[in-house]
């Protein structure tokens, strides 16, 4: 794992409270589309908790390393300080760690909870510029109709795209698409905890090995 400097290229404010952050790709950096890392923030006094885990919202293929996260209305000082950020500050990036990254033998299913969408959002990307031609569908909850990046994901004709907001709804959702493929498909489950308890249980139930699924579990939310 190596230490890379970000260098703030530009700041995105999409509904009320998600932020994306888009850095110049480090000069030598190499990482798999799924993966995260440890940021820290350089030459500021942060109370609490001086690091975050963020997910690589974007693909190795982009020209752009790109993060996003949701800022509360009273925020931990650590996400304070990332509003504040202005274009040509820095922070630090440890990594990349991570295998929530793509099984390219299979189909995918990606089970999105809110900000969750930043990992799925980098393996669509990797899957658009690749040779991969299995199916692709994406469940994207979020509660209040705010979908961050849902103009690109639009303009993906490869990904089936299911929005919800109601949990009811997302359910039935993942009944339907894990009826459809079984065990044919490797499934990417990641948002909060909270998200990742109920679903979990839910695509057991219906008989999806394991080993055909991966967790990506944002620790730090609800
Ligand atoms: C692998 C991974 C990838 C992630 N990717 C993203 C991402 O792409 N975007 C994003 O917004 N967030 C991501 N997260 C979550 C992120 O690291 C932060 O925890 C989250 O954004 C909340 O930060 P905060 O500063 O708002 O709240 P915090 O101040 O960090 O915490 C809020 C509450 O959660 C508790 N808490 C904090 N950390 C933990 C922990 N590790 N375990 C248990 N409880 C904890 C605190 O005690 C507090 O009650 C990821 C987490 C992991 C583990």
């Amino acid at each position: 794992m190596k230490r890379y400097i970000l260098k703030l290229k530009s700041k995105t404010i999409v509904g009320e409270d998600y932020y994306i952050f888009d850095f110049d790709i480090p000069e030598g950096i190499t990482f798999k589309e799924g993966q995260y890392g440890v940021f820290m923030h350089v030459d500021k006094e942060i109370d609490g908790r001086k690091v975050r885990a963020f997910s690589i919202a974007s693909s190795l293929k982009e020209n752009i390393f790109k993060v996003a996260t949701k800022i509360v209305e009273e925020p931990s000082d650590f996400k304070v300080k990332m509003r504040e950020l202005e274009v040509g500050d820095i922070m630090t990036f440890d990594g990349p760690m991570g295998k929530f990254t793509l099984e390219e033998e299979y189909n995918s299913i990606f089970i999105v909870g809110g900000i969750g969408i930043t990992p799925a959002r980098g393996i669509l990307k990797q899957i658009e510029n690749s040779t991969y031609d299995k199916s692709c569908e994406l469940i994207y909850s979020e509660p209040r109709e705010i979908y961050p990046f849902k103009e690109e994901l639009d303009q993906m004709d490869f990904v089936i795209k299911h929005y919800e907001s109601d949990i009811d709804y997302t359910k039935k959702a993942i009944e339907e698409i894990t009826l459809k493929y079984m065990n044919n498909a490797y499934y990417y489950v990641v948002g909060s905890p909270r998200f990742l308890s109920g679903i979990k249980e839910q695509i057991a139930n219906l008989g999806i090995s394991p080993n055909n699924i991966k967790f990506d579990r944002f620790n730090g939310y609800e």
